[in-house]
């Protein structure tokens, strides 16, 4: 007898829990608002703290790899070389196929020039266009060659310029048509790279 009440009682509880779950289900469906969105039509706006692509202001950086040291998943490439104090630009790239995000390479920037944006959009069907060049321009900029080629002129003690391959020339550095033109492209080149 005990072993039957024990059965029934069992299909009880169990439609009983069933029924409170179902009227939880009911009410979130009918009063909460949803908590999903129709990606990619909307988007969502990360926190600032959110981790996404990196940004350099490279005006700033000194080219001290601090930050590529930093790297757990050597991911950061840089190379430049220095004419004293100015840097002529060759690379600083960030393989996106290795990132994890994980902001290491921030905080030891002595001269906190690399920041991460909450942009989040890196999907690609190209490997290829996982590598981010993060520099504003190669090379010289104008006013740096003048200066380079001001000292070189100084030191020989003659009037020959010296040949450099020039800037390519960019926005503002640092401003945000800058970070705006830079990420505008990352995304450009991902969304060829998926094409
Ligand atoms: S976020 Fe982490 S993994 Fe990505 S480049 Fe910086 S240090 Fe390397
Ligand atoms: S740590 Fe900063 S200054 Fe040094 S290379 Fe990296 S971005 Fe440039």
């Amino acid at each position: 007898m005990g072993a039957i009440r024990d059965y029934f009682g069992n299909i009880s509880s169990a439609l009983t829990t069933a029924a409170k779950g179902m009227r939880i289900t009911w009410r979130y469906f009918k009063h909460e608002p949803p908590i999903t969105i129709q990606y990619p039509r909307e988007r969502v706006e990360p926190p600032p703290s959110y981790r996404g692509l990196h940004i350099l202001q490279q005006d700033k950086c000194i080219d001290c790899h601090l930050c590529a040291k930093a790297c757990p998943v050597d991911c950061i490439e840089i190379e430049a070389i220095h004419h004293g104090r100015t840097l002529e630009w060759k690379q600083f790239s960030i393989d996106y196929k290795k990132c994890i995000f994980c902001e290491f390479c921030i905080p030891v920037c002595p001269v906190d020039c690399i920041h991460m944006t909450s942009e989040y959009e890196l999907a690609t069907e190209d490997p290829d266009g996982m590598v981010e060049d993060l520099l504003t321009w190669t090379g010289l900029r104008p006013e740096d060659q003048r200066a380079v080629e001001a000292a070189v002129n100084k030191k020989k003690g003659v009037a020959a310029p010296a040949t450099i391959e020039s800037a390519k020339g960019a926005p503002e550095p640092g401003s945000a048509e800058d970070k705006a033109a830079k990420i505008a492209a990352i995304k450009a080149r991902l969304k060829k790279g998926s094409a």
